[in-house]
């Protein structure tokens, strides 16, 4: 095997990009913080599971795919369960069960390998126990009216991953005061349940985890007391993160929780934050499987291509101009590399150029134009550069090998012209209603292979169907 690439990964921990060192080569650790499942998952929620793909895939190349565990929680305890499953009338396990199969058809038709484990908040309740037990045993938390507390002045270090000054930090914990609380920065560990809300026992009495806690508990469980990676998206660093870091730190008695902390920046809809209220809210379920976006429906492959054109940690817009380019890109990869196939099996791995560019803090963008640069190749070069090409589009999860393989079927008898004209004798048709004569003519372009589509606004719209 050749020398691995030197790995470069900016730190939210150090705020730099640093070479990135394992524990232990032979057992690569990550954990990232996945979906609380009471609904359908927005394009928001797609960056950090694409980004963070790309990483585990990264990853399996240098180390080894045996050698890299990644594990992505399912939070199915939460106060928005609960809320949303009474609402719909229906079990906490009916809608977390429910979620999560969508959240996984969603996730897989983007492109995502599964992780190695998805560990579910509601199966590491003893490992939560265990921990309080420590902090508590510590002095780093306290039982008080059924619920257990961690002290944040317990901690003379606390806020090192969001660098945020106590006195915001004091007036953000403000808008929670509760009366069992010793310092208002003080965070809940474990909450008392009512009859009607899920439950466990505790020594404390029955109740319910905080969100924090779960994932210090299933990265305990999972990778041990330190691991290499800590994955999610900007927005969780405070508190989540600070807070799972806490639990962490000082239950296990270690300087860090994680030695890398990953963040990816926000993603925003034409320009906007995504709401319900905006009208701008669009699920990867809606994308994949409706039209209400842009007009048609997106392939995953299209969804994912979008995303990685933009730096992870770079703010990104998530437009429909810029799905209709990727659409075209892709459609052009993908036929370039087929023509040179020609329905042969490809076993090649990713090229040097795209390695680099990913070991470069994941540097999607310019892996991308390597893409382009080889898609752009003629002469003699080309038909190797196109394979080289289907193989890169094979690793970052583009295409797969099999649809690769499919033999490329010729469109060029249907010339664009033509469908144009047969297009505008069928709306003058349908205009004077001599609908057997505009049945007719769209009988003929199916017979040409093209699919006509009547949009709301009143024009038509072709493709060429393989
Ligand atoms: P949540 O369900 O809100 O806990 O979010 C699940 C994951 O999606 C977390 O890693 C969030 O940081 C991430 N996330 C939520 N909204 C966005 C967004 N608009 N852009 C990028 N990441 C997001
Ligand atoms: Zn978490």
């Amino acid at each position: 095997m050749s020398v691995p690439p030197i790995l470069k990964l900016y730190n939210t921990l150090t705020r730099a990009k640093e070479e990135f060192t394992p524990i232990d080569p032979a057992n690569v650790r990550m954990y990232v913080c996945g979906p609380t499942v009471y609904d359908y998952a927005h394009i928001g929620n797609a960056r950090p599971v694409i980004v963070f793909d790309v990483l585990f895939r990264l990853l399996r190349h240098v180390y080894g795919e045996a050698h890299v565990k990644y594990v992505r929680n399912i939070t199915d305890v939460d106060d928005k369960i609960n809320a949303r499953a009474a609402e719909r009338g229906i079990s906490i396990r009916e809608l977390t069960e429910e979620t999560n199969t969508i959240f996984q058809a969603d996730v897989k038709a983007l492109g995502c390998l599964d992780p190695t484990v998805q560990p579910r908040a509601t199966e590491h309740i003893a490992e939560m126990i265990a921990i309080m037990q420590r902090l508590i045993a510590s002095g780093h938390a306290y039982a008080a009216d059924g619920h257990v507390l961690f002290s944040v002045p317990s901690m003379p270090d606390y806020g090192k991953l969001s660098r945020r000054p106590l006195d915001e930090m004091i007036a953000g914990a403000r808008v929670d005061v509760a009366p069992y609380k010793k310092a208002d920065t003080d965070f809940v560990l474990w909450k008392p349940s009512s009859g009607s809300e899920p439950g466990w026992d505790s020594p404390w009495g029955r109740g319910r985890p905080g969100w924090h806690l779960e994932c210090s508990a299933m990265s305990w469980k999972h990778l041990g007391e330190v691991f290499d990676i800590h994955g999610g998206g900007i927005d969780l660093v405070f508190p989540h993160h600070e807070n799972e870091i806490a639990q962490s730190r000082c239950a296990f008695g270690h300087d860090v929780m994680a030695n890398v902390w990953m963040h990816n920046g926000f993603l925003q809809v034409e320009g906007e934050k995504m709401s319900k209220s905006l009208g701008n809210f669009v699920t990867i379920h809606e994308l994949l499987h409706t039209e209400k976006f842009g007009g048609h429906m997106w392939s995953g492959p299209v969804l994912r291509l979008a995303m990685l054109r933009t730096h992870y940690r770079q703010p990104m817009d998530f437009t429909s101009k810029a799905l209709e380019e990727a659409k075209k890109k892709i459609e052009n990869w993908i036929r370039a590399v087929r023509i040179t196939l020609g329905g042969e099996a490809l076993a090649l791995g990713p090229s040097s150029d795209v390695i680099a560019a990913l070991a470069d803090d994941l540097n999607t963008h310019s892996a991308l134009t390597a893409l382009d640069r080889m898609f752009n190749t003629s002469g003699d070069e080309q038909a190797k550069a196109h394979r080289q090409l289907g193989a890169d589009l094979v690793f970052l999860g583009l295409a797969s090998r099999s649809e690769l393989k499919k033999p490329h079927v010729e469109a060029s008898h249907v010339r664009a012209d033509e469908v144009d004209a047969l297009i505008a004798a069928r709306i003058a048709a349908r205009a004077v209603k001599n609908w057997a004569e505009s049945d007719r003519i769209r009988d003929e372009l199916v017979a040409m292979g093209v699919v006509l589509k009547d949009n709301k606004d009143g024009t038509t719209t072709w493709e060429v169907k393989r």
